[in-house]
């Protein structure tokens, strides 16, 4: 080990391991691939303003969570805690939504960064694959980016999640029912802290976990009440797309999530087998950011799935995913002659498209062996002077151990027929 180690709150990939994260990652992208989203990366830290108003200056994420800093010219940054914000700055910055082919569609993937309390499931870096739908207000995109999160997930494999839909309503009736909520919430006993949160942010009181709160909130007025007849035949219309492509979800009225810039749609997926950081991921509809962030009217829906998480969820479920072994063919040498000559059937054998690696290092026959059957290739080639000498190499099938000299011009393809 060295004298460093990975910071508080953070932890690294490393094989084998690290190729569930890819996987992960790559199931949740597929879905979104397949559905028109275009793929967009944006830098890991953008100016602090864009996230303290787009994502809330009242939200722990902005007030406590961010790591912010200020550069040798003077910029304040932070490095960014989620992704919409960004992309929606992106696309606008790119003219996107300019382009006549609304909505703009994009997904992407990438590190996050919040100052938390770690614990199992929650990082101070962690990394999400998320998709956003901009420009289009139509219910049918927040059910069909509800669907592929759920075939991302259920193509995984995972079954122990839930779907928590609700609506926060829309600049109409949300401060109407806003005001109610105040009213009702100033009567409780709460501490200070709770009590300035009623007056910044009322609908984040709901979702306090302590018990003693809870406790108080029974009967406290529900935004379903309040919806405006838009938002509830907008939010009827996203059930019935749901229900109709056989997505089963559960109306929660108490969800608010922890973004300021969320209306209408909002929903959340969670794990029942991850203990108290159950959600896997979640999203929703924010038609007022791109204003918020000085750009024009742009209704849109968009989430993010947590890729650490997800992999905890795989584990809960005792799921292991079938990952194909990443080398094919393990060259072994005996002695140097057959060195240079079996390197050049592994560069040759990669040229073509064949998964090869080599015993590296001059481990002597046992260590090299050993590499092999730790790469999980399904050959070995093992060549010595006498076998160069009738120009073959050995060819061994390590599940059967059956074993046959093959041609040295003839091993890709005594390979491939025998992979295939
Ligand atoms: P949020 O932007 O808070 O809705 O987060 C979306 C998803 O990202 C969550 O459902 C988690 O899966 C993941 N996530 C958020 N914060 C963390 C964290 N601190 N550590 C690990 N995963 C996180």
């Amino acid at each position: 080990m060295s004298t460093f180690k990975a910071p508080k709150g953070t932890y690294d990939l490393t094989p084998p391991e690290s190729a569930k994260y890819l996987a992960v990652r790559e199931a949740i992208a597929a879905p979104l691939k397949n559905s028109g989203y275009g793929y967009i990366e944006t830098p890991g830290f953008e100016d602090v303003a864009l996230f303290s108003r787009g994502v809330g200056e009242s939200t722990d994420i902005v007030t406590k969570e961010m790591y912010t800093l200020t550069t040798k010219g003077g910029s304040q940054l932070a490095l960014r805690p989620e992704g919409t914000a960004s992309v929606l700055r992106a696309a606008l910055e790119a003219n996107l939504h300019k382009l006549g082919n609304l909505p703009v569609k994009l997904w992407y993937s990438g590190s996050y960064y919040r100052y938390e309390r770690p614990q199992k499931g929650r990082y101070r870096h962690f990394s999400q694959v998320g998709a956003e739908a901009i420009g289009a207000e139509d219910p049918a995109l927040d059910a069909e980016l509800i669907i592929l999160a759920d075939q991302a997930y259920r193509a995984l494999g995972l079954r122990n999640f839930r779907i928590l839909l609700n609506s926060l309503g829309d600049k109409e009736c949300r401060p109407v029912y806003r005001d109610a909520l105040q009213g009702f919430l100033r009567e409780l006993d709460l501490d200070e802290e709770t009590r300035r949160r009623i007056e910044i942010n009322p609908l984040r009181v709901l979702d306090d976990k302590r018990p003693e709160v809870q406790k108080q909130l029974v009967g406290a007025p529900v935004l379903r009440d309040y919806l405006c007849d838009a938002c509830k035949a907008y939010h009827e219309e996203v059930r019935d797309l749901l229900s109709a492509a056989g997505v089963v979800y559960e109306d929660d009225e108490k969800l608010v999530r922890g973004l300021d810039y969320y209306t209408r749609t909002t929903f959340e997926f969670v794990h029942d087998g991850l203990g108290s950081q159950s959600a896997v991921g979640g999203g929703g509809r924010y038609d007022g950011l791109s204003e918020m962030i000085g750009g024009p009217a742009l209704p849109s829906v968009g989430w993010a799935l947590g890729v650490d998480r997800t992999v905890l969820a795989l584990e809960a479920e005792g799921i292991e995913l079938e990952l194909p072994a990443s080398t094919s063919v393990f060259a072994v040498p005996l002695g140097e002659e057959a060195r240079r000559v079996l390197f050049g059937v592994v560069t040759q054998l990669r040229r073509e498209g064949v998964a090869a690696d080599f015993a590296y290092g001059n481990r002597g026959l046992k260590g090299a062996m050993k590499s092999a059957n730790r790469s999980g290739a399904r050959f070995t080639i093992v060549a010595g002077e006498r076998d160069l000498a009738e120009g073959v190499v050995q060819l061994k099938d390590m599940e059967s151990g059956e074993q046959t000299a093959v041609p040295l011009s003839d091993v890709a393809e005594a390979v491939r027929e025998r992979l295939a």
